[in-house]
């Protein structure tokens, strides 16, 4: 089988135990040959020529939740299983998704810039004024597992939370006292609006210039799923006039390449996509990946195929 070489140091041998390995490295086109199952990362792409190229894979077992990475439905017509990682790396990415929260309203990228560009020149009532949460709305666009988590931390600071999703979550609304409104009322009430759908062909650019128009003056933008689900110069452009007050992202469309008006445009705490990037949670979703491949190998059923998720 194939296993991206990155994930080396975070299996353990009994976890590949009965299983044939070829180190897969970051930068090597994926080979042809009669290889059963590939662990790939979310940088790669598995399609119809891949996976011709592959004549006996039996799974694809992707290390991520998000799987825009692997053409589902080529295959689903070869009788190829694909699974992902739901689940273990909700927490992880949810904690993020408020760390951008937090450094886009209370604009602490600028903040160190001050002090380690040697330009601070001490306490000043109107210094890096942000954004009091309190009071405000957190805009949740897509509450499933992580748009929920997410939603789960807003009370603590006192954020009255909106989400749009396909549908009610009763529970959550009940938890958090959360409203379910339509896309078009999540952007134009919003102070904050967070975006947690996968992509998808319905969801990519669902942020354009349009719906940024949309946005409240002086709103903040955050996007910890995945970067085409927005245009990154319609942004950089909403950025650089002043209608958005910030944004905060760990994803882009064509990573590790960000559009340069986007790079360049003001209030902005861009990450390198490290959403689910803690020791613990990266090691769960290296060994779910590879727990799916054994079950698959053994006649199991998958642990958590991606046919019937979305
Ligand atoms: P999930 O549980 O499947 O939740 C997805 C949510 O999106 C659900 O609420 C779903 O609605 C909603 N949705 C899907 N398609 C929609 C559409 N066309 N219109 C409106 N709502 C739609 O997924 P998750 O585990 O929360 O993960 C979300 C995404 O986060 C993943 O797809 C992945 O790309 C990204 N992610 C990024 C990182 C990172 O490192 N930055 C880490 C983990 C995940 P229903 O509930 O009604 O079906």
């Amino acid at each position: 089988m194939l296993i991206a070489a990155e994930l080396k140091n975070l299996l353990e041998p009994s976890q590949l135990a009965g299983l044939e390995v070829t180190w897969l490295a970051a930068g090597e086109p994926t080979p042809k040959g009669d290889f059963v199952a590939i662990v790939p990362l979310l940088s790669r792409w598995v399609g119809g020529t891949e996976l011709k190229n592959l004549p006996n894979l039996r799974i694809v077992a992707n290390v991520a939740v998000g799987y825009n990475n692997v053409d589902v439905v080529a295959a689903e017509m070869r009788g190829v299983m694909v699974t992902n990682t739901p689940g273990v790396l909700t927490e992880a990415t949810a904690d993020l998704t408020w760390a951008l929260i937090l450094a886009t309203a209370r604009r602490l990228v600028e903040g160190v810039d001050l002090v380690r560009g040697g330009r601070w020149t001490g306490w000043h009532p109107e210094q890096l004024l942000g954004l009091e949460l309190r009071g405000r709305t957190l805009g949740l666009f897509g509450a499933g597992r992580i748009g929920q988590a997410v939603g789960r931390r807003a009370p603590a600071f006192g954020l009255r939370i909106l989400y749009a999703a396909r549908t009610p979550k009763p529970e959550f609304e009940r938890d958090t006292a959360a409203t379910r409104v339509d896309a078009s009322r999540l952007l134009t009430e919003s102070d904050i609006v967070s975006l947690h759908v996968p992509s998808s062909p319905e969801t990519k650019g669902i942020i354009n210039a349009e719906s940024l128009s949309r946005m409240k003056a002086g709103a903040i933008l955050i996007n910890t799923s995945r970067g085409d689900l927005l245009r990154e110069e319609a942004l950089a452009m909403a950025l650089e006039v002043g209608h958005l007050g910030a944004a905060g992202l760990d994803v882009y469309a064509n990573e590790p390449a960000i559009h340069p008006r986007l790079l360049a445009a003001p209030r902005t705490v861009l990450l390198p996509h490290i959403g689910s990037a803690t020791e613990e949670t990266r090691r769960k979703m290296a060994a779910i990946a590879v727990a799916n491949v054994q079950a698959v190998l053994h006649g199991k059923p998958p642990l958590t195929p991606v046919y019937g998720q979305v």
